[in-house]
């Protein structure tokens, strides 16, 4: 019984993947050893485009099987010792440890393009559809130190992916802080 309760408190009971709470801990905690060993981290923050229409046009059960096969896909492709978690209703985060700028930006494209391969079941053979990701990503140490600028760093080059016209991957930089 306790096992179940401590699961149920740290993991999102739709994709199984932890929940906010936990992520923002785990992120600490690898964000302290990476700080101690001297290597890099990354995030990844991530959200579906234009799901409401999903929504709106499929229903909302369609929607929730949408969001239990984007988190499979994330489940897929990242190692062992990442961590995924499912940051808001369509938001998701990924920590990726030992792992810098260029390698999170390859991991990232992976993702986005394995989502995008997908063909989602609206409830019959016509209403077969897709999804697509827009990407942020943001390094530690390169772009920041401490968790609350590096997810902040991450959303920001998340909102600049949805700018430019969504399905994309966008890494942080400085001059994007400047035009958002
Ligand atoms: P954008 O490309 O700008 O991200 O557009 P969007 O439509 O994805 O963004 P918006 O924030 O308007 O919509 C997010 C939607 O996600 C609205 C909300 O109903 C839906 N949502 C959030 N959590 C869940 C969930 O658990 N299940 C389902 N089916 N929908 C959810
Ligand atoms: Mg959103
Ligand atoms: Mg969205």
């Amino acid at each position: 019984i306790y096992k179940q309760m401590e699961e149920m408190a740290t993991t999102d009971g739709l994709t199984g993947l932890i929940n906010h709470r936990t992520f923002q801990s785990r992120f600490d905690e690898m964000l302290r050893r990476a700080t101690r060993i001297k290597q890099p981290v990354s995030i990844i923050l991530t959200d579906i485009d234009h799901f409401k229409s999903v929504n709106d046009t499929y229903g909302h059960p369609v929607g929730d099987e949408v969001l239990r096969r984007v988190s499979a896909v994330i489940g897929q492709e990242i190692r062992e010792i990442d961590v995924a978690a499912r940051y808001g209703g369509e938001e998701f985060a990924v920590v990726l440890e030992g792992t810098d700028r260029d390698g999170a930006m390859l991991l990232s494209e992976r993702i986005r393009k394995n989502v995008s391969a997908q063909i989602m079941n609206g409830g019959s053979a016509e209403k077969a559809f897709r999804v697509t990701l827009s990407l942020g990503v943001a390094a530690f140490p390169a772009d920041g130190t401490r968790k609350e600028k590096l997810i902040e760093y991450a959303d920001n080059a998340l909102y600049t992916a949805k700018r430019s016209g969504r399905n994309k991957s966008v890494a942080y930089s400085e001059d994007l802080a400047i035009n958002a």
